[in-house]
């Protein structure tokens, strides 16, 4: 049974990673899938590729988090295409590492423009085109919770702000039957983090079950909380990080 069936979803940053398996995982729960990314138009085109094989819907749009109009963009064409936007999950991001001494303000704002100011703009532009029992989910870190190395201030705030975040747009949108969340991975393997670094053998221990997550795991809880059983889920930070903060 397809538990997304006939619904539109809308992912900022689905090209590769966790963003790649949330597009497939709602995809194959029967939602038409558009998503967005800005620099590797041929891991796009895989992604689509392997939703159609399977049977599903998808459409890639190159939108850059950071330019508030082109996420606007994207997003009135989303909803052109296929009528409205049931679900939307704004996972784009970007870790800027470096230590304190001379770590650049562009790439400070930068972490801002992608991690933050970009989730606030699609929400509020996605909302309108939202009824009820519409999904917002927003991938934030456990790193907002527990940043237990140097380097990552500026990624640990962009994420905390994402708890903030999340509570006031549920507050806004609940009359509506909308729900807003976060969803706090940890350490998953993917480009961004890779599970076979110096740095990935640094964090193992860290975590309760020893190992880095799927991008595939995180999909399934999106999966859910895009789901019709998730209705009364909201406002909340929800951690999925192997008992990295435990
Ligand atoms: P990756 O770097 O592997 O992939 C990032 C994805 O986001 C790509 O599809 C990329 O598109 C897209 N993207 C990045 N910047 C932009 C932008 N400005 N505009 C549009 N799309 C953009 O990252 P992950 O899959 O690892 O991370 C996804 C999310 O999960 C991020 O928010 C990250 O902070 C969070 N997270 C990741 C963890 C991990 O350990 N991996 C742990 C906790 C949270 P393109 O391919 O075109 O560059």
């Amino acid at each position: 049974q397809q538990t997304l069936a006939g619904k539109v979803a809308f992912v900022q940053g689905g090209s590769r990673g966790i963003g790649a398996a949330i597009v497939k995982r709602l995809a194959r729960d029967g939602a038409s899938v558009v998503f967005t990314y800005v620099s590797s138009p041929d891991k796009a085109n895989e992604v689509v590729s392997a939703v159609q094989q399977s049977g599903g819907r998808a459409l890639a749009i190159k939108a850059d988090s950071s330019d508030a109009a082109a996420v606007k963009q994207a997003i009135d064409q989303a909803a052109a295409t296929f009528g409205r936007i049931d679900i939307l999950v704004n996972n784009a991001g970007v870790l800027a590492l470096g230590p304190i001494e001379d770590f650049k303000l562009e790439d400070f704002d930068r972490t801002v423009a992608v991690n933050v100011r970009s989730v606030f703009v699609a929400t509020q532009e996605a909302q309108r085109h939202m009824g009820n029992g519409g999904r917002i989910i927003t991938i934030g870190s456990t790193n907002a919770d527990r940043m237990p190395f140097q380097g990552a201030a500026a990624y640990a705030m962009s994420k905390a702000a994402i708890v903030g975040l999340t509570k006031g747009l549920a507050r806004d949108l609940g009359p509506r039957g909308i729900t807003v969340n976060n969803v706090q991975p940890g350490p998953v393997d993917t480009d961004m983090n890779p599970a076979d670094s110096d740095f990935a053998d640094s964090l193992k221990g860290l975590m309760a079950v020893g190992r880095y997550g799927k991008a595939e795991e995180i999909a399934a809880f999106v999966a859910h909380l895009a789901g019709p059983e998730a209705g009364y889920i909201t406002g909340a930070s929800l951690t999925i990080d192997g008992g990295f903060s435990a």
